[in-house]
């Protein structure tokens, strides 16, 4: 295609996405409305596939327990590159909300709250399919263009998740990690998704940037009761085996290299059950979080080792039990630099705002780059920080709508550009196979006891 045929055809793209502006905020205000936990989203879900299904596209539902996608395209074309393998690009949007009962859209009941945008997310998936199919796009890019609707990106509501373990539902916590694990990713070519900018109210973007990894841990330390003011001698107590566990833990901090960005941030999830009774049992949660999968790894083994040294001091036990976390994010070159262009096309030149090349948070997206080239950038038109009871849209247009228009224009300009593609291609065979993520996520599955008590 020319430089022209391509102008003609975003634009065009851009016009069916603004003939659906009224429609597109509807929806992501009715998502709003109906804030559902990761795995629960079952209400979530349908009203993407009532959009898609509007389109008259062949939506396959229950991808893990919940979740959606829909293929257009792709099947009839003659491939922009050499390859005898049809090119697909997979559009992102999330489905979760997060518990924050302070918030003042909360559900009342769950505390659920759509305080980080997967609304918006969601409204940007649906837009980008407005655009593409009633723009007439699909057939210019001789691609097949995915439109999947993800479940439980937040790391939460984790008694739910165990259970849902436990019955062999799932094996990962994270949406994403399940659909890796079920093969839905194993044809794609890139992956684009959109994130809502914490505190970010300008028509501003941060698009390149990579993020940490984690592994997931519950603690349990095991004493022995008795009466806290008669008979304190004859107990072991579990809370000081805790608290000097967590001690340990703060005395690694000066260990931890400044590059691997370390993140450890326990909390007690119960502390003691009376006053008057010496804790037997005492339970923590925490993430061990670094930059990359090696620092992980070695920042999650100095940490096992000062916890147990809280149940060796007091005569106490310690079950460690570990869960694999997400995967860093990677940011893809060849897609950021199309996404750039349009964001300045879009938003104009000052619009790119350089942020931090690296970010201590954390999201599954990551375990997607792991394997495929993606993108994962950072929008504006939101007040507050992300999770925070403040967090909302404050420009809609910004939100819901433009978001759509960077990842359509994005897809014409990667799908219609062979060097491109080739580029993606190669990127794609650098990574990870889907055997090899999973034996680097399973690694960090682990259970360990340390035991003192007589
Ligand atoms: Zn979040
Ligand atoms: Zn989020």
């Amino acid at each position: 295609m020319t430089d022209a045929d391509v102008a003609e055809l975003k634009a065009r793209v851009c016009d069916a996405i603004d003939a659906r502006a009224d429609d597109i905020i509807e929806f992501a205000k009715d998502v709003q409305s109906e804030p559902e936990l990761g795995y629960k989203e079952v209400e979530t879900t349908k009203k993407v596939v009532s959009l898609f299904e509007s389109l008259d596209l062949d939506v396959e539902t229950e991808l893990a327990i919940t979740g959606a996608r829909a293929r257009v395209g792709g099947e009839n074309g003659d491939d922009g590159d050499d390859s005898d393998d049809e090119f697909v690009a997979a559009v992102l949007g999330e489905l979760d909300a997060l518990v924050n009962p302070d918030h003042p859209l909360a559900d009342p009941e769950t505390g659920a709250v759509h305080a980080c945008g997967h609304n918006a997310q969601l409204a940007h998936l649906v837009g980008t399919a407005f655009g593409l199919v009633e723009g007439d796009a699909i057939d210019s890019l001789d691609a097949a263009v995915e439109f999947v609707a993800v479940p439980a990106e937040e790391y939460l509501d984790l008694d739910y998740r165990r259970s849902l373990v436990e019955s062999g539902d799932i094996e990962f916590f994270g949406g994403k990690q399940e659909l890796i694990r079920r093969g839905y990713v194993d044809d794609w070519n890139m992956a684009v998704m959109m994130h809502a900018g914490s505190d970010e109210p300008e028509r501003v973007v941060t698009s390149n940037f990579s993020t940490n990894g984690f592994v997931g841990k519950f603690v349990t330390y095991l004493g022995r009761e008795s009466h806290a003011g008669a008979a304190p001698e004859e107990g072991v107590n579990a809370l000081n085996a805790a608290m000097l566990g967590m001690n340990a833990v703060n005395a690694l901090r000066e260990t931890f290299a400044d590059e691997d960005y370390v993140r450890v941030h326990p909390i007690i999830t119960r502390g003691g059950d009376g006053v008057n009774v010496v804790p037997a049992e005492v339970t923590m949660e925490s993430y061990v979080r670094a930059k990359s999968i090696e620092a992980v790894g070695e920042a999650n083994e100095a940490v096992n080792r000062a916890l147990r040294s809280g149940a060796m001091a007091v005569g106490g036990d310690v079950e460690i039990e570990d869960f694999p976390g997400y995967m860093p994010l990677s940011t893809d070159q060849t897609i950021i630099d199309a996404y750039d262009d349009n964001v300045r096309d879009l938003l104009g030149e000052t619009a790119l705002s350089p942020g931090q090349p690296h970010l201590a948070g954390s999201t599954d997206m990551g375990d997607i780059t792991q394997l495929v080239p993606g993108i994962h950038p950072w929008t504006g038109g939101f007040e507050g920080a992300v999770h925070a009871r403040d967090f909302r849209v404050v420009d809609e247009e910004m939100a819901y709508i433009v978001p759509a228009k960077l990842t359509a224009c994005t897809l014409i300009d990667v799908l219609t550009d062979p060097e491109a593609r080739e580029q993606l291609r190669a990127a794609k065979a650098e990574k990870r196979t889907r055997e090899e993520y999973l034996d680097a996520v399973r690694d960090f599955r682990a259970s360990e006891t340390e035991s003192h008590l007589t």
